[in-house]
């Protein structure tokens, strides 16, 4: 093992807190945010379990840099909106499309500084 690669393995976390590997020498069990995404999983309640630690010689951005790692076994499927969660969305989207003036769904959310669909805002300029 290169003395780089020794200075960021501590799977026990003595040195780092957490337990801390080089660059892809993670157990295959922990995985980052975006892996778990990949999946279609979330953390769940779990903290971030370890790290993996790498020197990084990239222009603008020198020196360690870190991905948090969280353990596939804690983790849980992601999140879909509840019936009722998508019918209050729904709502909340219908109203943005609603003219006050006119009553009417424009189809289109309500341009802000207009505040009534576009019929409405030109018949008052009109
Ligand atoms: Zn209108």
């Amino acid at each position: 093992m290169s003395r780089i690669r020794a200075a960021f393995w501590d799977p026990a976390g003595k040195r780092y807190g957490i337990p801390t590997y080089p660059w892809r020498m993670a157990p295959a069990h922990l995985l980052t945010l975006r892996q778990l995404t990949a999946m279609g999983l979330r953390p769940g309640g779990q903290g971030v379990q370890a790290q993996v630690l790498w020197r990084s010689r990239r222009y603008g951005a020198p020196g360690v840099r870190a991905a948090y790692l969280y353990d596939v076994r804690f983790a849980l499927p992601k999140r879909s909106p509840s019936p009722r969660q998508r019918a209050a969305l729904a709502k909340a989207n219908a109203a943005r499309r609603t003219c006050p003036e006119c009553g009417r769904d424009a189809g289109y959310v309500l341009p802000r500084h207009l505040g009534t669909c576009l019929d409405c805002a030109e018949g008052v300029a009109a």
